[in-house]
């Protein structure tokens, strides 16, 4: 699509969304609130592009807010998902694909022993932070600012004033005991990191941290960052955790953690693990997660945990990524970002561009962004106009600044300077 977007039937199917469903949406972003627009009501997709209900079509970079990383409606994933579902969709009692992917999942996450799945990025990280409240018998965990976990209560909290200070709720609902237990400091800061630990050390149970920070907009760790969590948890005995809903098997065949070459005590994972249907997974050292139940005490459980169709195309999507897949996301996002760094550079708009692997984050600030607050110097007025002038240039990308575009092997080189092109008119246009 170029040119003016047709909407009329998104706009009509939104109003009557809204009417049964809050915000119209089931989960908020999506509802473009904070870009002002009709959202895109999705008929199909196929590869890099997905199909409106209004005959609009456009390149996409949402991926499902990053599972699709071999692209929409890859063959084998759809005909693996189609054969298990005509066996039936869930049993409620083992099946041996779980097997086959958990080990899938062992072999390729260094930190991982043993796994549990579960449904959700959320379900991983509210059970990985029970287990090392449960295995250390500690309170407190500490999180960083602008990183997002996912919506349980205790990581859904906002930094609190000062640095090394205890969180204050994000949302109503969240009460303000939980949130005292949550230590919420700035990304890529060490030194508060020590702060904190040198106040509260004894009671802190585990750091969550995303290896790469993607949510507020895309955030590579400094040097020293991740290798000073791995010492300071250590000498305190407290867990790290790694967060990688978002970036497992989206920045490295191994995860953030074989690219960086870290090992966290638990992993949790989502995204593309599921390959488009509803997974989540947390996994680490084996004496850890041997205190779940039922080999522990620890309770977590699910009815739907290891379903056979998430597993089926989980399972196919990992097969699919081999280190040729990761060589060509390098390639074409790289693509990607050098044509966004000229487009700006010759149209004298202030933009940093962030990039790891294939998520890739254009900040219209002069920079550098290495944590939430650099993040916000973003003009947000501007970013939704460019978004705006996008979506009209056929180029769909999360309607929010502080979310990545995630490149996947579906984009050919055509779609990448396709949307170079776009990004040259949507600037211009600013
Ligand atoms: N953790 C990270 C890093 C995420 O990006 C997300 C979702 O975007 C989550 C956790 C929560 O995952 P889910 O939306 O599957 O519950």
């Amino acid at each position: 699509m170029s040119g003016k977007r047709k909407e009329e039937a998104s706009r009509s199917a939104f109003e009557e969304a809204k009417q049964y469903i809050p915000g119209g949406v089931n989960s908020p972003v999506r509802a473009f609130k904070s870009v002002g627009l009709t959202p895109i009501y999705v008929d199909h997709a196929q590869g890099s592009r997905v199909y409106d209900i209004d005959g609009n079509s456009f390149i996409d970079y949402v991926g499902s807010w990053g599972p699709l990383i071999m692209g929409h409606a890859h063959p084998e994933v759809i005909a693996a998902v189609q054969e298990t579902a005509a066996k039936g969709t869930s049993f409620g009692a083992p099946t041996l694909i779980e097997t086959e992917m958990a080990k899938l999942v062992c072999e390729r996450v260094p930190s991982i022993d043993i796994v549990r799945m579960v449904n959700s990025g959320t379900e991983a990280t509210m059970s990985a932070i029970r287990l090392a409240r449960g295995y250390t018998g500690r309170s407190k965990i500490l999180k960083f600012e602008g990183s997002y976990h996912g919506h349980a209560d205790s990581l859904l909290i906002k930094a609190g004033s000062g640095v090394a200070t205890l969180g204050l709720p994000d949302s109503p609902g969240v009460p303000e005991s939980v949130a005292s237990n949550t230590i919420t400091v700035a990304y890529n800061d060490l030194e508060s990191v020590k702060l904190a630990f040198e106040r509260f050390g004894e009671e802190i149970a585990c750091v969550i941290v995303e290896p790469v920070a993607g949510n507020m907009g895309v955030v590579p760790p400094l040097p020293g960052f991740l290798e000073g969590l791995r010492e300071i948890t250590t000498k305190y005995g407290s867990l790290l955790i790694f967060d990688e809903v978002m970036t497992g098997f989206r920045v490295h065949l191994n995860c953030a953690q074989g690219r960086f070459g870290i090992t966290p005590d638990l992993t949790c994972l989502g995204k593309v693990i599921g390959g488009g249907l509803p997974v989540g997974a947390y996994g680490g050292k084996r004496e850890i997660m041997e205190k779940v139940a039922p080999s522990g005490p620890i309770y977590q459980a699910g009815t739907l945990s290891g379903n056979p169709l998430a597993m089926a195309a989980g399972f196919t999507t990992l097969k699919l990524l081999t280190p040729a897949v990761y060589d060509l996301l390098e390639e074409r996002a790289a693509r990607l970002e050098a044509g966004f760094v000229k487009n700006a550079k010759e149209l004298g708009i202030p933009v940093t561009i962030n990039r790891v692997g294939s998520m890739v984050c254009p900040f219209f600030t002069e920079g550098p962004v290495v944590n939430y607050d650099t993040a916000k110097t973003s003009d947000i007025p501007r970013f939704t106009k460019y978004f705006g002038n996008l979506i009209e240039e056929g180029v769909s990308v999360a309607p929010s600044q502080f979310e990545g575009m995630f490149v996947s092997a579906a984009h050919s080189i055509e779609d990448i300077d396709a949307t170079i092109e776009a990004n040259y008119n949507a600037l211009k246009q600013l």
